[in-house]
């Protein structure tokens, strides 16, 4: 009897099921840099996939600084923030994020954390640490934030996509000891706004925290590239800011920017940023190069640009039974509904030599499946026309 082939059939027959739904995901192996012209699989492809919103991640002087980051500090921080791997870089990026967002969070201090999946762990498992406290959840939220709730001990409550009042209504009938309200800034499958100035007001009549994940908003959202609370114009004790760092910031890791005293209480207790080992500082060099970027001139023409792209697809998009969702943000989702319809179309673009992600549930909610657009500020003019004409003639070849 030999037991060995049978557990591996049971995972097979899962991945089997996973095929029959059109669900399987394929990894496909980038051969070059970050950029809308990239090898991929050794064929040339135009991409609109990627977070890089700003053509940041192979921008000639970030890299340089990555390199004068490994020179300085090496390769590797050898561990954890607590231990020793804390280093000169990691403080001065966090004193200049600190400073970024302190016109929005009073006595703001600001912490680095390798990834923004661990970050609003981080956040969730701290603010919500007790049995007593409650997440109250939007129904779009990024799975890490759902996982953050998951692994807190606070019991969690989803309010409805966009549903000011009836998270006003769960807030009310509420009586945890501690209220934490989370939402995306900018939903990643659907380039949407949450609204944030409601929900701030919202959470400070109800003593609740406001975290705010700006994966999506940060370097792109407000005048200076500071994100969704520039944008929106906030202020308050309330919020807790998550912004992500492999995004248009284009190197990697993630902040958490909140009262000094939060800040404190996830460096003494919370887990996903104690144990584990510290990011390359060199990581951190690069990005106070970003920050240069996203912080001047460069940084508001890349912006510019990047908004006249988003201009350009909507106006020259002639779709009728697709639908273009409802977002003025980099992340243009054109909703297709099957899965396999989805598919087809992403299939059909890729022979063209163009790379658009079919995104499907669980990711997004079922009967909803589409091709998620994403422009970044390294695009051209031609290059967001050359994909609206092909979007339009594959949805008339299709019909
Ligand atoms: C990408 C993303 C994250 C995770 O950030 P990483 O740094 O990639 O781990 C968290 N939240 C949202 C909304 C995201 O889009």
């Amino acid at each position: 009897m030999d037991a060995f082939p049978d557990i591996v059939a049971a995972i097979d027959r899962k991945l089997d099921l996973l095929a029959a739904h059109s669900l399987t995901r394929r990894l496909r192996v980038a051969d070059s840099a970050c950029a809308p012209r990239q090898l991929v699989d050794g064929r040339s492809m135009l991409a609109f996939c990627s977070n890089d919103y700003l053509g940041l991640a192979a921008h000639p002087v970030v890299i340089e600084a990555l390199r004068e980051g490994a020179s300085r500090y090496g390769a590797g921080s050898g561990a954890s923030h607590l231990v020793s791997g804390h280093s000169r870089a990691h403080a001065l990026l966090e004193g200049r994020l600190a400073d970024w967002l302190t016109p929005h969070i009073e006595n703001a201090r600001a912490l680095y954390l390798c990834t923004g999946y661990m970050a609003n762990l981080a956040i969730l498992t701290a603010l919500g640490a007790d049995a007593d406290s409650m997440i109250f959840s939007e129904a779009l939220n990024h799975a890490s934030l759902i996982d953050g709730a998951r692994l807190a001990k606070a019991g969690v409550t989803v309010y409805p996509h966009g549903d000011v009042a009836a998270l006003e209504q769960q807030l009310q009938q509420s009586t945890a000891g501690t209220k934490i309200v989370v939402t995306d800034s900018v939903f990643s499958m659907d380039g949407d706004l949450a609204p944030l100035p409601a929900l701030l007001a919202l959470c400070e009549r109800h003593g609740a925290w406001l975290v705010v994940d700006d994966a999506h908003g940060f370097g792109v959202l407000g005048q200076n590239g500071r994100g969704a609370l520039e944008h929106f114009g906030l202020r308050s004790p309330n919020l807790v800011y998550m912004g992500t760092l492999g995004k248009a910031a284009g190197v990697g890791g993630a902040f958490i920017a909140a009262h000094a005293s939060v800040i404190e209480l996830l460096v003494q207790r919370s887990r996903p940023y104690i144990y584990t080992t510290a990011a390359p500082p060199a990581l951190a060099h690069a990005l106070q190069a970003s920050l240069d970027i996203i912080g001047g001139t460069e940084g508001a023409q890349r912006r510019a640009h990047l908004a006249a792209l988003v201009a350009r697809l909507q106006g020259a998009l002639r779709l009728e039974r697709w639908q273009l969702a409802a977002s003025s943000t980099a992340i243009q989702p054109i909703i297709i509904g099957s899965n396999d319809d989805a598919l087809r179309a992403a299939a059909s673009l890729h022979q063209q030599g163009l790379w658009v992600p079919a995104i499907r549930p669980p990711t997004v909610a079922p009967g909803t499946a589409r091709l998620r657009v994403t422009l970044s500020a390294a695009h051209t003019f031609d290059e967001v026309a050359l994909l609206a004409q092909a979007l339009n003639q594959l949805e008339r070849a299709t019909a």
